[in-house]
């Protein structure tokens, strides 16, 4: 995906807005067709009727007939395409776009090109033996660092071409992607970076990544992912105290949020960066590129509230907050993106470990043993006095696809028998009790 940041005129923005609007409304109108359906039903109305059912609609009124058929249109298929993603997206259900929240449209290129096979034959119609023009979306390079973008009902809007859009290179997709966030637009193409080839030396590499230290490589490297500095902390909690301070209705209560919000948003765009920096050094320095395998959507699933003893039919409070926060740094680390991207860079060259264990076992002697765990960052084994890093430890294994094989040795002197399975072997919680990471009952053998 290349990004870039668009510079829209006044006028161009009031149109884009609108665009949004738009968009929301007919995506919306489609999450509602869905959730209506239930069992037993007919089927709810697929891409080609819903387009129908758009063209119906644009007729009736006014306020849609006046928008971008187009864009409409690919607000549709953007609700097609997730839903027919929804069990592998990770995403679920397309669900409501919200103003604010979820500001942006699709635009389909205006430009016809000639599409080809993958020998470099022209394609042609099955039935006609014409050949197939396919779409491209319309780019002009101003200068050094700046270009444009055709956007329907806009005319040209430039964009800035940034470093990360690779040595300012324009980019060329069918499609592309406009969004309103923080109060910044950007133009997404969706481009999908050219696989390097593999160095061929054979080296295999194992990340474990953690909240501590976001990717633990098995060469010993630790990588980090960068965050907000204390300053800039401190600076979201003084815009949101002013903001929470404002009084209701005045101007400076928004525009106090929004400071913070574009505070927010530099993380993210950090994390971003970091993660295609990141991923681009592993698919080009290994052939093998191991992961643990974790569920991150279990991980960060929400604290489930306990009933207060004292209060029927209320709850307690404590270990929610606790729990919310670790989610929140979890999240923060990027650990899905950097998966991601890697397989994008490195295809058919990333393998998934199973985690379970990989913590917990020596990766000298392969003992597994809870004890071996001295504290967070400290691994000394059990039965062999192996000393290392502990999230360079679960690296190696990872490394060697070792992990949720689990071999107790009854032999080994020290450490005494490890339990088949049972809560007990599991990696050092965090000191908030009774908030488990993992869901209990999950298999750890499979
Ligand atoms: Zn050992």
């Amino acid at each position: 995906m290349s990004r870039f940041r668009m510079h829209p005129t006044g006028g161009q923005e009031q149109q884009m807005l609108l665009h949004c609007a738009h968009a929301r409304y007919v995506w919306n109108l489609a999450v509602e067709q869905h959730a209506h359906w239930q069992r037993g039903r007919k089927s709810a109305p697929g891409f080609v009727e819903q387009c129908r059912q758009l063209t119906e609609a644009r007729g009736d009124s006014e306020w849609l007939g006046a928008g971008n058929a187009d864009v409409q249109q690919q607000a549709l298929k953007d609700f097609a395409k997730a839903k027919d993603a929804r069990f592998t997206s990770g995403f679920g259900e397309p669900t409501w776009r919200r103003k604010f929240r979820h500001e942006g449209f699709r635009v389909i290129g205006t430009d016809r090109v000639p599409e080809y096979n993958e020998d470099g034959t022209p394609r042609l119609n099955a039935k006609t033996g014409k050949q197939v023009m396919g779409r491209s979306v319309v780019v002009r390079k101003l200068n050094r660092r700046w270009a444009q973008v055709k956007v329907p009902g806009c005319g040209w809007v430039r964009f800035r071409l940034s470093a990360k859009g690779k040595g300012a290179r324009l980019p060329s997709a069918k499609t592309f992607r406009v969004t309103f966030r923080n109060g910044q637009w950007h133009a997404a193409f969706a481009v999908v970076p050219e696989p390097g080839p593999a160095p061929g030396t054979g080296e295999v590499i194992g990340i474990d990544r953690g909240v501590r230290i976001t990717a633990a490589l098995s060469d010993g490297r630790t990588l980090n992912c960068p965050q907000l500095t204390v300053k800039e902390r401190a600076q979201i909690r003084k815009h949101q105290r002013r903001a929470a301070r404002a009084p209701k209705g005045s101007d400076c209560k928004p525009a106090e949020y929004a400071k913070a919000a574009r505070l927010k948003a530099r993380e993210a765009n950090r994390r971003k960066d970091w993660c295609e920096k990141t991923s681009t050094m592993l698919a080009k320095s290994f052939d093998l590129i191991r992961f643990e395998k974790l569920n991150i959507k279990n991980m960060t699933a929400k604290a489930k509230p306990k009933p207060d003893p004292d209060r029927p039919g209320r709850h307690l409070k404590n270990g929610r907050a606790a729990k919310a926060g670790l989610n929140r740094g979890i999240l923060a680390q990027g650990w899905g993106l950097l998966r991601q991207r890697t397989e994008h860079k490195a295809p058919g060259r990333v393998e998934d470990v199973p985690a379970p264990y990989t913590s917990l076992r020596c990766s000298d002697c392969g003992w597994i043993d809870k004890n071996s765990r001295k504290s967070q960052a400290e691994f000394v084994c059990s039965s062999c006095g192996f000393t290392c890093n502990a999230d360079t430890n679960a690296s190696i294994n990872v490394a060697a696809g070792q992990g949720g094989i689990f071999r107790p040795r009854p032999t080994a002197g020290a450490g005494g028998t490890t339990p088949r399975n049972g809560s007990n072997v599991r990696e050092p919680q965090p000191e908030q009790a009774g908030i488990p990471l993992f869901q209990e009952g999950e298999d750890v053998n499979s």
